[in-house]
């Protein structure tokens, strides 16, 4: 357990309020009916993605020298954070803030000069990231994609599930295995990380489908058939790719949980709003402890879970270890999102079912915070280990 004492600043209340003004602006422009169509045609959000690249919120994290804006982790959490609670989703497009970390921490000077611009701008979209396999689940070093090494190229054979976006990706952030997993000390070791270019690979040995899912996430399988690609789309040393995955982990897990954190506000201004209003047995309904105090738990939860995530993020910012804090946070705030859900849907009665609300869209939407990027078990295991020293599980 960790007992050192650190001093970090963390303001609270509304910090950034010029950034959290300006995405409620964007997002004003996309409501709840432009959310239930896309769900209606299962169709990509093109022109909300549009608007977040022109306002120059997806390259936040690139730093300025590579075309981005260079803002910390916690001013793209903010960023994530109001989208949601203003009703919108990120998850169409915030693996582009994000997954490019693992190209600009560990990519050769020449690949980062070659993407990040074009993935500030938005030219270069990349969206996608191909961990999960579907025998092998959470267990991620057993993956049994393997990409070999053949003179100038990799030949790449296996299968990917679960890879969201890929369709609307121009380029495809892959973990494969390069080196058997009885030839490797560790199985943590032999794995790599490649920026695959799709636009060239589609139709040559990789084949993309979209996968019906309970929330408009498109995700997709992803299947690799003798799919060749060229040796520099290796990103840093060969074998170390768990190692570089897991650095942009603790990032992902701050700022996924920074939309839960969105949608639990989300969650309880709708609910205040409907049960002050809604009127029976001649009383608003909020007027009864047995609906008022659901949602005052979930509110309760859902500023603790904030101030774990901000402590993280300011960890992160100031190069301190914050995995205890980012998985904390994350079950915190996936868990008082889904509280808060649920105070939310019950309060609506049966208009909780009527689409026009949102509600049940938005409840579908958080409950796959409990499961990606990480499900709630290896979050507890994580804590339970390494936190508090007891036996691994697993
Ligand atoms: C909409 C959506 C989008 C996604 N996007 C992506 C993406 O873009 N890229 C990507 O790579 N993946 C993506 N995923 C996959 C996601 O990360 C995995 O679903 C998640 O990590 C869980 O893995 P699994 O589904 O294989 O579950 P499993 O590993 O099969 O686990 C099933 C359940 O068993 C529990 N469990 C398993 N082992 C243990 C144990 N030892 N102890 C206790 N409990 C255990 C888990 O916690 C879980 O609750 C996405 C998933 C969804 C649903």
């Amino acid at each position: 357990m960790d007992h050192e004492t650190t001093a970090l600043q963390i303001e609270v209340g509304q910090d950034y309020p010029e950034i959290r003004e300006s995405v409620r602006r964007v997002c004003a422009d996309f409501p709840g009916a432009y959310w239930r169509k896309l769900e209606e045609q299962e169709a990509y959000p093109t022109a909300f993605v549009r608007a977040l690249t022109e306002a120059g919120y997806l390259g936040a994290l690139i730093p300025e020298n590579y075309g981005g804006s260079g803002m910390p982790l916690r001013a793209a959490a903010v960023i994530l954070e109001e989208i949601h609670a203003s009703g919108c989703n990120a998850g169409a497009c915030h693996a582009q803030m994000y997954t490019m970390g693992t190209v600009l921490r560990h990519g050769s000077e020449a690949q980062k000069q070659r993407y990040l611009p074009q993935i500030a701008s938005g030219e270069l979209r990349l969206q996608a990231f191909g961990v999960t396999e579907p025998t092998t689940g959470s267990d991620t070093t057993r993956l049994k994609t393997r990409a070999v090494r053949d003179g100038d190229s990799y030949v790449v054979n296996g299968q990917k599930v679960w890879t969201s976006r890929a369709l609307h990706s121009d380029l495809l952030l892959l973990l494969a295995r390069t080196t058997p997993l009885d030839e490797v000390k560790k199985k943590s070791e032999g794995l790599s990380v490649f920026l695959v270019d799709i636009r060239n690979a589609r139709g040559k040995g990789l084949d993309i489908r979209p996968l019906k899912a309970m929330i408009n996430h498109n995700a997709t399988e992803v299947f690799f058939d003798n799919l060749r690609i060229p040796a520099d789309s290796l990103i840093g040393q060969e074998g170390r790719g768990f190692k570089y995955i897991l650095d942009g982990m603790n990032a992902e897990r701050i700022l996924v949980s920074a939309e839960a954190i969105g949608d639990a506000r989300w969650f309880t201004k709708t609910s205040a709003a409907y049960v002050n209003e809604r009127r029976v047995f001649d009383r608003p309904i909020g007027q009864n402890q047995g609906v008022q105090f659901p949602i005052a738990r979930a509110h309760a939860e859902t500023e603790a879970a904030d101030l774990v995530l901000r402590r993280a993020a300011a960890r992160f910012a100031a190069g301190l270890p914050c995995g205890d804090d980012a998985n904390m946070g994350k079950l915190l705030a996936s868990e008082a999102a889904w509280h808060a859900a649920e105070a939310c849907m019950q309060s609506h009665g049966g208009f909780g079912f009527a689409r026009e609300y949102d509600v049940e869209r938005k409840w579908r939407e958080t409950r796959l915070f409990q499961i990606a990027p990480i499900s709630t078990n290896m979050v507890l295991s994580y804590i339970a280990e390494h936190m508090l020293g007891l036996p691994r599980s697993y």
